[in-house]
């Protein structure tokens, strides 16, 4: 069956607003001819009707409460699939070129991580390619939202979304590279494909996998960035990597999520980095199948890609808490922050989790269960939805760009422990 973000049906369904939009433009042009349309009414077509908000559309996700005075909105995210998580929201406004429009999202106060709102402020893009913050207050309980347009139709969201298609076709991109295989490691709930791209021919088993959490899209951006570089035949390092190691990377572990617009589960209501202990075919088949493969290959590192809401920093948290760990891959990680901190300075390793005493790490989290399992240096990685604080960039804040950046310096860190990973 096709599915709405299918080209096919897209291409079909646009043809078909098409041309009911150019019927609309001539019976308005034929209107005019006929009765000579005043010049102050020609002003009020051009000024537009008042505010139109959706988010139908791969991963959007907003209530409209109300449009009032024509700039003003009421707003309210939706809840995750079957769960009470939520805090990712992305919705397009037409009809406010101009105009001082306001977007008060009322229940932002009961949101999951309500530290995310402080000094928090929106992305906003015309063309989806560049996305700039915008003013956004919280008052402890709505988050609002205040932008004047430039031009028509403007999309605002939590981060700048990354909508499967743009994952379908960068997949497609890299299996065109040189010694990159593509496969599908297993389907979703909604039998959506998980997809795995692998390269190298090294002894080592290398893994990495980004979107458990659908919200946090800069998993998706640090994705590019990496897998562009660890696939590029003019890049040394990375060719030197590759003859080291097989890479084993899943860049999103969640499409069905992400699709709906969820913050943190999949299409049966399940948090992803909470079932890697005993993950259920039905409810997590993304996990259960990733676990699988993982088994059949080995793991010697794993890096698991995130986005934080609450700190404005880059951080790494580690394999702590893990009972029997070996002392020397606490080492290990040590010397992959202390790289990636020199290859990019948006990283950081001052501020982070509290590591786990020892003994008491949630083993039900993808990097406590592959450190524990395989005993080898696993990682998660978090990026904020905020500004990089020891880095800020005002217009742009954390940013697509800077995440694929982050993903290219990865193989710098790591270029630094993987003689030490055995
Ligand atoms: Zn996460």
């Amino acid at each position: 069956m096709a599915e709405p973000d299918d080209p096919v049906y897209m291409d079909g369904q646009n043809r078909q607003e098409n041309t009911q939009i150019c019927l609309f433009f001539r019976q308005i042009t034929l209107r005019r001819l006929a009765i000579g349309l005043a010049a102050d009414s020609v002003a009020a077509l051009t000024k537009g009707p008042s505010m139109h908000i959706s988010s139908s559309f791969d991963g959007g996700n907003i209530d409209v409460l109300s449009i009032d005075g024509g700039d003003r909105a009421r707003l309210a995210i939706r809840r995750d699939t079957q769960a009470d998580f939520f805090q990712w929201f992305d919705f397009r406004a037409a009809g406010l070129r101009g105009r001082d429009a306001s977007f008060a999202i009322e229940n932002a106060g009961n949101a999951s991580y309500t530290k995310g709102w402080e000094d928090y402020r929106a992305v906003a893009s015309y063309d989806l390619e560049t996305w700039f913050r915008v003013p956004t207050d919280y008052d402890g309980q709505t988050l609002t939202i205040r932008h004047r347009p430039e031009y028509d139709i403007v999309e605002y969201a939590y981060f700048a979304p990354y909508p499967l298609l743009r994952h379908r076709a960068m997949v497609g991109a890299m299996q065109m590279r040189p010694g990159v295989r593509a496969g599908v490691v297993g389907s979703t709930v909604d039998e959506r494909d998980l997809d795995l791209i692998e390269t190298g021919e090294g002894p080592l088993s290398l893994w990495f996998i980004g979107r458990q959490h659908p919200g946090e899209t800069q998993a998706s951006w640090w994705m590019e960035g990496f897998l562009d570089r660890l696939t590029d035949p003019d890049d040394a390092l990375a060719r030197r990597l590759r003859g080291l190691a097989t890479f084993h990377v899943v860049p999103h572990m969640n499409p069905d999520g992400g699709v709906r617009g969820n913050l943190r589960t999949n299409a049966a209501g399940a948090n992803l980095n909470r079932e890697w202990q005993s993950p259920s075919e039905r409810n997590s088949p993304e996990v259960f199948h990733v676990r699988e493969r993982m088994g059949a290959t080995g793991v010697d590192f794993m890096l698991d890609v995130h986005g934080d809401e609450g700190l404005p920093y880059n951080f790494i948290a580690g394999p702590d808490g893990i009972p029997g760990f070996p002392p020397a891959m606490l080492e290990r990680k040590e010397e992959f922050c202390a790289a990636l901190k020199a290859a990019n300075p948006d990283f950081q390793t001052e501020f982070g989790y509290p590591p786990a005493p020892e003994g008491k790490a949630d083993m039900r989290i993808c990097t406590k269960y592959v450190a524990g399992a395989f005993s080898c240096l696993a990682m998660t990685l978090e990026q904020p939805f905020k500004d990089s604080a020891i880095t800020p960039d005002p217009i742009a804040g954390w940013s697509p760009g800077r995440c694929r950046r982050l993903g290219a310096s990865t193989l710098d860190a790591l270029a630094a422990v993987i003689d030490r990973l055995r």
